[in-house]
């Protein structure tokens, strides 16, 4: 794929920006730059929602089956991709090839082929007394999103709104837009009706306060941090939009005093420390019964000097950068804070190795964190794990459930139902219980700061949908 695109997708073709301005892609293993994408403009918006609210009333009328086939064609002309699509993740976020082509290539793929069918299925209607509740798409969807799953966090999107017979206009993350392009080549290819996608990248600035405060826009879908989605609900607000916000987290892996610590340890470690800890859902507090602690610690440390750093396109890389240099810095604040606020370093740290060049953090786990504390409490967004000693049950759910944020979460025992007993006070989105499998038909999304509306399967769907009543 040419990574200097210089053009938007806009009514089914692709067409010049209204100004010449382009944002850089840079590597972040190497700090290279390595492609360019252009910088939208409100007027470039503007097409984009008169694309989609031209195409709109056709596309909501469209045979549930009909749209079913379109997406099968986009899932057939992604899956075509999937190769080129891990490699470009690599290249511009960094996540070692290997995982991106099971997680940034497979899930996007897996989430798309589940709405195929999904779309195939009119939604239910309703008989309430002498009313007829049906459901219709809620109109044009403009979907925000961020770099550190970013085909993924798009497709979730694009895929049930279409689905649900929305149209769609997408600005993907500046940070990490060419991945996007892929997928519009694949919209493209699979030929979906004229102005149903349309893509503008640019900045939050100014093109995702354009799309968030357009009048066109019945419905902002946002994944990101909890600041922007917070300007965001307000920028909707204002013509009483709906929102949909997939936000930040801060989620508690809970080992109880039975848990087989090996597996709750060892697996703990690895989801906090997936896409260098650039991951809303991971577990970045792990709580270990006091009985277990000093084991635990010794565990996690060794854990995570499993996890080789390097670049992304070798084999034997666990571990790549971090996104951007501003995100290694403040990383590292973290990490400094946290010492300074009395957490024991166990590995890693400012000091360790990493490679010279690139924006590298080595793994990092911190004990004795006290959970009030900035490290407890802020979402850092890098490989940084925190780990907190509790007593019994009842004070591991109120240090879990210590936090602003409510995204996802864990529970490790040895007795199920003491296991689901915890996950059911949690205070979080999901739970999974001794290191169930994600499951991406299941709803994804958060309580409290982590967001509103949930994404992936009949719930994703949902929330792109009005409700009518009819009575006769
Ligand atoms: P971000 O909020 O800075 O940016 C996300 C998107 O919003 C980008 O496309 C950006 O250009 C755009 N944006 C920025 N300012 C905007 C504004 N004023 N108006 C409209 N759009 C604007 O987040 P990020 O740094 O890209 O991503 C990291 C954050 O996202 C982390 O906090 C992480 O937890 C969160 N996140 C949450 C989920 C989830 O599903 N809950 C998933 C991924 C990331």
């Amino acid at each position: 794929m040419d990574l200097h695109r210089t053009a938007f997708y806009l009514d089914g073709r692709w067409v010049s920006p209204a100004a010449d301005d382009t944002i850089s892609v840079e590597n972040p293993a190497t700090e290279q730059l390595v492609g360019s994408v252009p910088a939208g403009t409100a007027a470039d918006v503007d097409r984009a929602v008169a694309a989609a609210h031209t195409a709109f009333e056709s596309w909501a009328a469209t045979d549930p089956a009909d749209r079913a086939a379109a997406l099968d064609r986009l899932h057939a002309a992604l899956t075509a991709r999937t190769d080129e699509i891990a490699r470009i993740v690599a290249l511009e976020l960094g996540t070692p090839l290997k995982v991106a082509t099971r997680v940034q290539a497979g899930l996007p793929l897996t989430v798309l082929r589940g709405y195929v069918e999904l779309a195939a299925a009119p939604p239910a209607t309703q008989r309430v007394g002498h009313s007829l509740v049906v459901r219709e798409p809620i109109g044009v969807v403009g979907a925000i999103t961020p770099w550190n799953y970013p085909l993924h966090q798009v497709v979730a999107k694009l895929a049930p709104a279409l689905a649900a017979g929305c149209t769609v206009v997408l600005k993907p993350s500046e940070l990490t837009p060419l991945v996007a392009y892929l997928l519009f080549d694949a919209v493209d290819e699979a030929g979906l009706p004229p102005g149903v996608v349309n893509l503008v990248t640019g900045t939050g600035a100014v093109v995702g306060e354009a799309i968030a405060g357009h009048d066109g826009v019945d419905m902002v879908s946002f994944t990101g941090s909890t600041g922007t989605g917070r300007r965001i609900s307000h920028l909707a607000a204002d013509r009483i939009a709906r929102v949909a916000l997939e936000l930040g987290g801060k989620s508690a892996n809970v080992i109880l005093d039975d848990a087989d610590l090996g597996a709750a340890v060892k697996v703990g470690v690895g989801n906090a420390l997936l896409n260098s800890g650039q991951t809303c859902a991971a577990w970045t507090r792990m709580l270990v019964h006091r009985s277990r602690y000093d084991e635990a610690l010794a565990l996690a440390a060794r854990a995570a000097e499993g996890y080789p750093l390097g670049d992304p396109f070798d084999a034997a890389t666990r571990l790549g950068p971090l996104v951007s240099s501003s995100q290694r810095t403040r990383v590292r604040d973290h990490v400094e804070r946290g010492i300074a606020d009395g957490a024991r370093l166990l590995t890693g740290g400012l000091d360790a190795e990493v490679p010279e060049r690139g924006h590298f953090v080595a793994p990092t786990v911190l004990a004795d964190v006290d959970p009030d504390s900035a490290l407890a409490q802020e979402e850092i967004f890098g490989p940084v794990l925190a780990v907190i000693p509790f007593d019994d049950d009842d004070h591991a759910v109120a240090i879990a459930n210590n936090s602003r944020y409510g995204l996802s979460g864990a529970v490790w025992s040895g007795d199920d139902n003491r296991a689901l007993a915890v996950a059911r006070r949690m205070r979080t989105g999901a739970v999974d219980i001794n290191g169930a499998a994600f499951n991406p038909l299941a709803p994804f999304g958060g309580y409290k700061q982590s967001g509103i509306g949930r994404e992936l399967g009949t719930f994703g769907l949902d929330e792109f949908l009005q409700t009518k009543a009819i009575q006769r």
